[in-house]
C-alpha cells in the first residue's frame, strides 16, 4: 500500500498498490516481486508479446508460477470483444478440471502492454475479483496506476470504475524501443495536466469542489517534469524515457489519491475524448488517447489566454495568470516536437468542444464560457488561433503507416 497524511479535509490518502518498478532490466525482476502467486495469468497482442511478453513468460514459467497465456491479435483495443475473450480465456487451467469447482480461476492477472491491455485487464480482474499488475510496454498514458477505465461499448466509449493495480512494473530498456507515436501522446497526455489543475482551481473557488493542494502540487510538479525531459525523448534518451514513465505513473497515483480523476483531467480531456467519441460513434477506430488530448490542451490553452485579456474578473485572472508560463513553455515545447493534430476540420474541432463541456459532470471553463454565453463564439476563434499557431501536420501525414 502507497499512503500519506495530508492536510487537506481527507487527511489521508493511500491506494492498494504495493510495488512501483520502475528501471533498467525490470523485466528479470517479475517473479521475485510477484513471488506470492502461483497460477498467473498472462495477457499481452502480438506487439507487446515479442517486445516483452515473451521473455516475461518464460520467466514465470522456468519460476513454477505461470498458468497460462493469452496473446490477442494488435492491435487490440479496450472493446467487449476482447473483455470478453480475456474473461473467458481466464479460466482455463493447466491440466486441472474440476466438475465440482465453480471455476478455475488463476490468482492472478498480468497485462503485458500499455493502455489498451491494461485498461482490458483491469476491467476482468475487477469482475472476477483478482489480483492484477501490469508489466508496461509503452509511457503513452497515464492509466497505468487509474482506477478506472475507458472502454468501448458497441458504438459508445464509457468509463468504467476498476481496479488498481497491485504492482507496476516497467523496464526502462523495453519502453524506450516503444514506437514514437506512443512516446509522443504520453507527452500529450501529461501537458493536460496543467489545465487540469487550472480547471479544478476554478470549481474550487466557483463551485466549493473538494480540492487537495498537495495532490495538485505532486501533478504540476511531474507534469515540469516531463515538459523538461520530453526534450530528450527524440533521442530515446533513458533518463527522458525514466522521468516520462514516472510522470505518467504519479499521475495516475494521484487521481487514486483523490478518489476521481479531477487532478489529472479537466477542459483538454473532455474535448479530446469527445473526439475520441466522434469517432467511435462513427464506428472509426478513435486515435490514441494522448495524441486528441495533446490537441485538446492547446484548444484550452488558448481559451485560457482569451479570457485572461478580455475578463473582469480579477480573481479569475489571478488564477489563470500563474499557468501563463506553463502555457508558454508548452507552446515553447510544441515548436520542437510538433506533437501530431488529429482533428483539423473546423466544424469537427468545434463540436468536440461544444459537446466536451458535458461529456461528464465536471465544472471546467467550458462551463464558465457556456454560462456566460461565449462558448461557441470562444470555441471558433480558437479555432483559428490554434490552427496558425500550433499546427505543424496532421498525425496521418506524420505516420501514414500506424494502424491504432
Ligand atoms: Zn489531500
Ligand atoms: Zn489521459
Amino acid at each position: 500500500m502507497i499512503e500519506m497524511d495530508c492536510t487537506c479535509v481527507q487527511g489521508h490518502h493511500s491506494i492498494p498498490t504495493e510495488v512501483i518498478e520502475v528501471s533498467e532490466h525490470a523485466l528479470l525482476k517479475v517473479p521475485e516481486i510477484l513471488k506470492d502467486y502461483h497460477r498467473i495469468f498472462m495477457v499481452a497482442d502480438e506487439n507487446t508479446y515479442a517486445v516483452a511478453g515473451k521473455q516475461v513468460e518464460s520467466l514465470l514459467a522456468e519460476a513454477g508460477m505461470l498458468s497460462h497465456t493469452l496473446v490477442l491479435p494488435s492491435p487490440a483495443l479496450p472493446n467487449a470483444e476482447n473483455i470478453g475473450k480475456v474473461l473467458i480465456e481466464a479460466g482455463r487451467d493447466r491440466d486441472v478440471f474440476d466438475i465440482n469447482a465453480f471455476s478455475l480461476n488463476p490468482d492472478y492477472i498480468l497485462a503485458v502492454g500499455s493502455g489498451s491491455i491494461n485498461d482490458t485487464c483491469r476491467m476482468v480482474s475487477y469482475r472476477l475479483g483478482l489480483p492484477y499488475g501490469v508489466v508496461g510496454t509503452a509511457p503513452s498514458m497515464d492509466g497505468y496506476a487509474s482506477v478506472v477505465a475507458p472502454l468501448l461499448n458497441g458504438n459508445k466509449k464509457i468509463i468504467y470504475n476498476c481496479t488498481i493495480a497491485r504492482h507496476i512494473i516497467i523496464d526502462l530498456n523495453v519502453n524506450a524501443q516503444a514506437p514514437y507515436p506512443l512516446l509522443l501522446a504520453g507527452i500529450g497526455d501529461m501537458l493536460a495536466k496543467y489545465i487540469a489543475i487550472l480547471d479544478w482551481e476554478i470549481s474550487r473557488d466557483r463551485t466549493g469542489e473538494y480540492y487537495c493542494e498537495n495532490i495538485a502540487d505532486m501533478v504540476l510538479k511531474a507534469t515540469a517534469q516531463c515538459v523538461e525531459a520530453s526534450k530528450g525523448l527524440e533521442n530515446r534518451d533513458l533518463e527522458a524515457i525514466r522521468s516520462t514513465s514516472e510522470g505518467l505513473i504519479l499521475s495516475g497515483e494521484c487521481i487514486a489519491f483523490c478518489g476521481s480523476s479531477r487532478p489529472a483531467s479537466g477542459t483538454e480531456h473532455m474535448v479530446g475524448q469527445t473526439w475520441e467519441v466522434m469517432d467511435v460513434e462513427e464506428g472509426k477506430v478513435p486515435n490514441l488517447h494522448g495524441i486528441e488530448v495533446g490537441e485538446a490542451t492547446f484548444v484550452a490553452i488558448e481559451m485560457f489566454r482569451l479570457l485572461y485579456n478580455e475578463t473582469d474578473d480579477a480573481h479569475l485572472r489571478s488564477l489563470i495568470e500563474k499557468y501563463l508560463p506553463a502555457f508558454d513553455r508548452i507552446e515553447a515545447l510544441q515548436k520542437k516536437l510538433h506533437l501530431p493534430f488529429t482533428v483539423v476540420d473546423k466544424d469537427r474541432f468545434v463540436e468536440g468542444i461544444l459537446r466536451g463541456r458535458t461529456f461528464r459532470v465536471r465544472y471546467t471553463i467550458l462551463q464558465y464560457l457556456y454560462d456566460i454565453g461565449k462558448l461557441e463564439s470562444y470555441a471558433e476563434r480558437v479555432f483559428d488561433i490554434v490552427m496558425k499557431k500550433h499546427f505543424f501536420g496532421t498525425f496521418k501525414e506524420q505516420f501514414p503507416d500506424w494502424e491504432a
